[in-house]
């Protein structure tokens, strides 16, 4: 996986600007589906399947990246910015990016106070994000522009897939969720060779998703599933500063399945009774988690039509909305042989239902 990953984490696709990760994967997904679309919001659909009376499951994972836009640049030419989604302030100043202009990419960092000149209480504060300004070495706000630098340029993390010592565990900028959209794609490879899946799938990559969970709640809408299955990455603990009492769930110890997560979702009971069966028959590893502080298109699909039992299903990583995310891919492989063994059972609505009404 790691080599489609660096691919796939290479690409910039902020918030609203997702539209290389799109095209990168309706090119995968195009040779082993029936067929792929995408609606005017941005959400890409592929198609398996396509029996009226069946069952539609939907399995999304979400393209856009967090990242930054520039709001304005100063008569010197440095850019000042606000978030697209909810990056860690905390680690920007220093930070490498890349300035995302209709003319091409730019290189920029976050500039930095020089660590001999800053004061003793100086020293130990967070700047606020209206302090911080990014240099891309313009000399004037003329020279930015004529770059094609404006406001409503975005930014992303820079950095490449970066392989640690230990096989699997890797690093990098915008795993969330481009570790998703592979265990997608995957799923769909896999699927694709399974000769008696009863049920429809649609297999979404949604926009939007680190702003509120747009993109989803329009694609479910849209597809009106009878079940949802949302890929996405969880902040795990197993660090010095989060231990077991914050965050239990660790990487490298399988995929998360969460009971509920903030704000919302609980994953489906029947769904996740199904789940934990079939990874106990075929022993597979899996965390089961009680999300207090996250949220993912799950929430936003359980809601947005008709009756959906919906699933999130995670990926546990380290340093959430960093640059340098950090996680392990045998989880991310568990993950899709778990569903790999999930779809064949889901044939009937019958085994979903929580009780019998006689
Ligand atoms: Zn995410």
């Amino acid at each position: 996986m790691f080599d489609e990953l660096s691919q796939l984490t290479a690409l910039d696709a902020p918030v609203g600007f997702e539209e290389p990760v799109l095209a990168w994967m309706a090119d995968r997904l195009t040779r082993s589906c029936d067929r792929v679309e995408c609606d005017v919001r941005g959400n890409l659909y592929a198609w398996q399947g396509n029996e009226p009376n069946a069952m539609t499951i939907m399995v999304t994972a979400h393209a856009d990246e967090v990242g930054f836009m520039v709001t304005s640049v100063t008569p010197a030419g440095y850019l000042r910015v606000t978030l697209l989604g909810y990056p860690t302030v905390m680690v920007l100043p220093g930070q490498r990016v890349r300035i995302l202009t209709q003319n091409g990419s730019l290189h920029g960092v976050f500039g930095v106070k020089p660590g001999h000149i800053l004061s003793g209480a100086e020293a130990r504060q967070v700047p606020e994000l209206g302090q911080l300004y990014v240099d891309v070495g313009a000399t004037s706000a003329q020279q930015a522009a004529e770059w094609g630098i404006e406001p409503g340029t975005p930014l992303v993390f820079d950095g490449p897939l970066t392989q640690t010592a230990t096989p699997g565990r890797v690093f990098g900028k915008a795993v969330d969720n481009r570790i998703g959209c592979l265990c997608l794609l995957e799923l769909a490879r896999r699927v694709n060779t399974m000769p008696d899946l009863v049920a429809n799938v649609v297999y979404v990559v949604t926009v939007e998703e680190e702003i509120g969970l747009r993109g989803a709640a329009v694609a479910t809408a849209h597809i009106r599933p009878d079940i949802v299955l949302a890929l996405d990455t969880v902040p795990a603990g197993g660090t010095p500063e989060l231990g077991a009492e914050e965050l239990p769930w660790e990487i490298g110890k399988g995929p998360l399945l969460k009971v509920r997560e903030t704000r919302g979702l609980s994953t489906h009971r029947p769904l996740r009774e199904m789940l934990r069966r079939i990874a106990d028959q075929h022993g597979i590893p899996y965390q089961l988690i009680v999300d207090t502080a996250g949220i993912t298109d799950g929430t936003a699909a359980q809601q947005a039509s008709g009756e959906i039992a919906a699933a999130v299903l995670g990926i546990p990583r380290r340093y959430s909305h960093s640059a340098v995310e950090l996680f392990d891919l045998s989880d991310a492989e568990t993950l899709v042989d778990w569903l790999a063994l999930l779809l064949p059972e889901l044939t009937c609505r019958e085994p979903l239902m929580r009780y019998k009404c006689l």
